[in-house]
């Protein structure tokens, strides 16, 4: 039987960031881990660690994405909680055993091959449920990444240096949240 781990992270959608951790940060004290660009999902993401799970501050970047809507619709607030399950094939068999209604029926494949599906709203009194699987070679794969970048940097120097320091701080900083961050696209 599968396990739910624990609370991956709470996802807030959010007008704009800076003023957003004006709350999150400065009031409340939480502390910031980093912003990223996360062009799969349309949206600028701040990372804000709280215990083993994440707050995220997540600003949409185009008018059309889901998130997007949501936000004209809806107004700023929680977009969806996501739970870490140790087997997500079989959390969603379950679920539909149970009749309940799935966005993703089968897990889509994120950065880093974690596996990600979410519950549909109906089902779930309301809101909106991810479901995700941390690939057990993610944090290998993660590892090759940076080390491919550290010898593009030997050979192009300065400026790529820069670049890396930051890449190999985010790329430490998503180990630690386990999840999501394109860190490869900052590096294009
Ligand atoms: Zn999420």
């Amino acid at each position: 039987m599968t396990k739910i781990k624990q609370i991956n992270h709470i996802a807030i959608v959010v007008e704009d960031i800076d003023q957003a951790l004006t709350f999150w940060r400065d009031a409340l004290g939480l502390e910031l881990s980093h912003v990223e660009d996360v062009p799969d999902q349309e949206a600028v993401v701040a990372f804000l660690p709280a215990g083993g799970s994440e707050i995220e501050l997540v600003k949409p970047t185009t008018d059309d994405s889901g998130i997007a809507r949501y936000l004209q619709k809806r107004g700023a607030g929680m977009h969806h909680i996501c739970l870490e399950v140790d087997d997500i094939e079989a959390a969603l068999s379950r679920l539909r055993a149970h009749g309940v209604q799935l966005i993703n029926q089968t897990p889509t494949i994120g950065t880093g091959g974690k596996k990600i599906a979410f519950i549909h709203p109906k089902s779930t009194h309301g809101v909106l449920v991810e479901l995700y699987e941390l690939n057990p070679e993610e944090p290998e794969i993660r590892l090759m990444r940076a080390r491919q970048l550290a010898d593009r940097v030997l050979t192009r120097g300065q400026v790529a240096a820069a670049a890396a320091l930051g890449f190999l701080r985010a790329l430490r900083d998503g180990e630690r949240n386990g999840e999501k961050i394109v860190i490869e696209e900052k590096t294009k």
